[in-house]
């Protein structure tokens, strides 16, 4: 049996273990599995560390140990390294443990599946100064984009970001081509967002208002739920272009299963599987 998984703190909610294990079954990889790793914090790095003794291969890593996951590693991509937080962790035999970060490049082949490509070197506003808008401004910066901007609800954390990565920190919610949500807000439950805030509400916290997104010709929410985030819905209503979180989850864990099997992902078998409702597992 070859083991892979994803370790998070809580991560009852990850649609990852569907999609991962459609994609194994869907290659033939009928002894490999994929399930889910609740771990806390203060044992993340024992029980991650002991992963490859105990027959894994692989993991993916979500909040709040990527940081963590990138201190672990016995070797750790540029990627990685840059952006200062690993999602990837590939187990080897002789004991080293490579750090990787898929979350910025799956960002990248996301907007491949915007309805309109965007401009090839666009101006980008990323909402969010956690960590997957490290990934994302690093991604973007990588891949050619002519300005990128960082508007945060803490400013500081906009501008420390903005100094790491090369980026520009906003004052307030600015024009631009692409506009590329990173903040936790649309959740329906968990931290971040109130459950009940209404839609305008929730666009409020982005400093946006419904009429304003309508500024955005091209918009990625990397939130996901089983319905349109407010973003999402507003971007649609205006026409934007527009890719939901899910399809940056499917992108960003694709990249991830070809590190570990050296096979091309079946992309669709994966987004079908990450798009079905789950019942609760745990
Ligand atoms: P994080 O490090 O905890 O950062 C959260 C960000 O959201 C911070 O910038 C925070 O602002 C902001 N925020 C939280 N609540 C807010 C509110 N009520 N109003 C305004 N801003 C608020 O989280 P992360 O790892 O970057 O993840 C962010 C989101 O992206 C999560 O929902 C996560 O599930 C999603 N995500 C999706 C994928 C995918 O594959 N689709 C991959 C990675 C992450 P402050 O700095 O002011 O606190």
């Amino acid at each position: 049996m070859t083991r892979l998984g994803v370790l998070g703190w809580p991560v009852s909610h990850s649609r990852s273990p569907a999609m991962h294990n459609a994609a194994l079954a869907a290659l033939g990889l009928h002894d490999w599995r994929y399930q889910r790793l609740p771990v806390p914090p203060a044992l993340f790095a024992e029980t991650a560390g002991a992963l490859g003794a105990a027959g894994f291969l692989g993991a993916n890593v979500t909040i709040p140990h990527k940081h963590a996951a990138l201190a672990l590693a016995t070797d750790a991509s540029t990627a990685a390294r840059e952006i200062g937080a690993a999602n990837t962790l590939t187990f080897a035999a002789d004991g080293t443990i490579a750090a990787e970060n898929t979350d910025a490049p799956g960002l990248i082949a996301a907007l491949e599946r915007l309805p309109a490509p965007p401009p090839a070197h666009p101006r980008v506003l990323v909402l969010g100064a956690g960590g997957s808008a490290r990934a994302a401004v690093w991604a973007l910066r990588e891949s050619g984009a002519s300005d990128v901007a960082v508007w945060n609800r803490t400013p500081e954390r906009a501008q420390a970001l903005a100094r790491d990565l090369g980026a520009r920190a906003a004052i307030r919610a600015e024009d631009a081509d692409l506009l590329v949500n990173c903040t936790s807000v649309g959740l329906q439950t968990g931290s971040g967002v109130q459950p009940s805030a209404s839609d305008d509400e929730a666009l409020n916290q982005l400093g946006l208002t419904f009429d304003q997104v309508g500024n955005y010709a091209y918009v990625v929410d990397l939130v996901y739920r089983p319905t349109p985030t407010p973003l999402i819905a507003a971007a649609t209503a205006h026409g934007a272009s527009a890719v939901d979180g899910l399809e940056v989850l499917v992108a960003q864990g694709a990249l991830s299963l070809e590190l570990w099997t050296g096979r091309k992902a079946p992309l669709e078998v994966m987004r079908r599987a990450a798009r079905e409702q789950q019942p609760p597992e745990q």
